[in-house]
């Protein structure tokens, strides 16, 4: 067996301050660990895309990476010789101390000082990253190698792509030393406390707000399999605090909330759906809201990516791109429905294509959303906000472009304010919910791609070349997808109009 056999990872510590019981079902239950959804592997592939980037920040390092993730022994023996031998930069530095094992992104020397840096493909620093800094940091303390500075290398969504991308200027360095310091003596006690789990030991661990923060708990399946599955307290809308008395007063199902706890109006609403099986419906409020609408009507949908590194010049990381659109077009009540679309050529997003897919969109939009008549979306916020960008990306068109936000209404906002419930749609108003609530042919179960991620997912990895599906078969099914979000709100709408007319 390796001497540097460890007990404790980065991520395992991390885990096991989540929650023990997670860091016992990470070490001894194997068979209740998901498979990993692929977009979730997507994820953390292009989350490996920005360490590589980060890596040019400081640049000609050694790579200390071990060849199999089970092993470390030869990393943590190189980054030891190769500090020793005063090697300037070292990537994925090994340090081990005490069966407690930690992998740096980058140990950097400079002016007689050692950094200590660790790359996260966020824009800003989480609370969780303090608290895997600061187990590195007091295990190169342990082993010998002390670091005078810690850092965290995020990315700056101030940055703009210009042309190639700067990978010192896509970067932000933040000093966290004193941060992980302060740690130093709570990260050793919470290590011989997580060293104490035993395989034959379950820790007992009641539910608590940790099984969804930092990041919702794997084994939820597992731990929470007592409670109904739709229709719990935890579906409660803004339930919150609330949710969590009635579970501790061994209350599960919404239809077992008594009379006399205090609920908000949406909340009995809800409650009175589930338990009496009946809908809320204020046409009055319904029939105010759509009276202002003007025809003809445009259902308007974006899909967007939004890339962590940016593709396109004058982009910055994580910025919503929209690469395809649904609109249907009712000229008036009762009148024609007329469907466009659009969607990008993923071979133009490249920042040295001469088409910017971005003005294709916007000048056939332009022409699509004609000058008057109400442009409805399902939450129109975010669909201002990528217009908005656009606007930043191309000023001449800004003027006409501000006419098209000016026209947005928001469909979503009967269902949000609770105008409309029906008690199917669950604790959720989004459209997802509602569209199969109102018209149960009429979800999103039939379709391969089902939500906006997949989507976006799919889209990128044609930008990117790792598709390897047949992609004119793909367009088509991104088409669809965009289609069924236009098609089901002329649908939702009906449903309205005929309750309120
Ligand atoms: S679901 Fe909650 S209690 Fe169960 S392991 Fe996860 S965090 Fe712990």
């Amino acid at each position: 067996m390796s001497e540097y056999k460890h007990k404790i990872s980065k991520s395992r510590f991390v885990s096991g301050i989540q929650c023990e019981k997670k860091l016992y079902f990470d070490l001894f239950r194997h068979d209740l660990k998901p498979k990993m959804p692929d977009n979730q592997l997507l994820l953390l592939e292009r989350g490996s895309d920005v360490g590589i980037l980060a890596q040019k920040v400081f640049p000609n390092g050694l790579d200390a990476s071990p060849e199999s993730f089970y092993d470390f022994s030869t990393s943590i023996i190189n980054t030891s010789k190769w500090i020793q031998n005063g090697v300037q930069t070292i990537y994925e530095a090994s340090f081990f101390h005490d069966e407690v094992l930690s992998a740096l992104d980058i140990l950097h020397h400079i002016n007689n000082e050692r950094w200590a840096i660790e790359v996260k493909s966020s824009t800003s620093i989480k609370d969780y990253h303090l608290i895997d800094a600061s187990l590195q940091y007091w295990v190169m303390c342990k082993s010998g190698f002390q670091p005078d500075k810690f850092f965290i290398m995020h990315l700056d969504n101030s940055y703009i792509r210009r042309g190639d991308i700067e990978p010192k200027k896509l970067f932000k360095l933040i000093d966290i030393t004193e941060e992980v310091k302060v740690k130093f003596d709570w990260v050793e006690q919470n290590i011989a406390k997580l060293k104490q789990i035993q395989q034959d030991v379950e820790p007992e661990k009641q539910l608590g707000k940790y099984c969804w923060s930092p990041f919702e708990c794997d084994y939820m399946h597992h731990c929470w399999n007592h409670l109904p599955e739709n229709n719990s307290v935890f579906d409660l809308i803004n339930g919150r605090g609330k949710s969590w008395k009635l579970y501790n007063d061994n209350i599960y199902n919404l239809s077992d909330i008594p009379d006399d706890f205090p609920l908000t109006e949406k909340q009995q609403i809800q409650v009175n759906g589930i338990k009496y099986n009946h809908s809320h419906i204020d046409t009055l409020k319904i029939k105010e809201f759509l009276d202002e609408w003007n025809y003809p009507l445009y259902f308007f949908d974006f899909e967007t990516i939004f890339p962590a590194i940016p593709i396109l010049n004058n982009t910055s990381p994580f910025q919503q791109i929209p690469f395809q659109y649904s609109l249907h077009i009712l000229t008036k009540s009762n009148g024609k429905l007329i469907h466009k679309e659009f969607l990008a050529n993923p071979k133009h997003f490249d920042y040295n294509s001469n088409e910017d897919p971005r003005l294709e969109l916007i000048l056939r939009m332009i022409e699509d959303l004609g000058r008057r008549g109400s442009i409805v979306a399902y939450n129109a916020t975010f669909e201002m906000s990528v217009i908005k960008n656009l606007e930043k990306a191309y000023p001449q068109y800004a003027e006409q472009l501000e006419s098209i936000i000016n026209r947005f209404v928001d469909l979503y906002v009967i269902f949000r304010n609770g105008w409309y419930y029906t008690p199917s749609m669950g604790a959720s108003a989004s459209i997802k919910s509602v569209l199969p609530a109102i018209a149960p042919k009429f979800s999103y179960a039939d379709l391969p791609i089902k939500n906006g991620g997949d989507a976006s997912n799919t889209f990128l990895s044609m930008i990117d070349g790792s598709f390897n599906g047949d992609i004119d078969n793909t367009k088509n099914l991104l088409l669809q997808y965009c289609e069924r979000d236009t098609e089901g709100m002329v649908i939702i709408l009906k449903e309205l109009q005929s309750l309120v007319t």
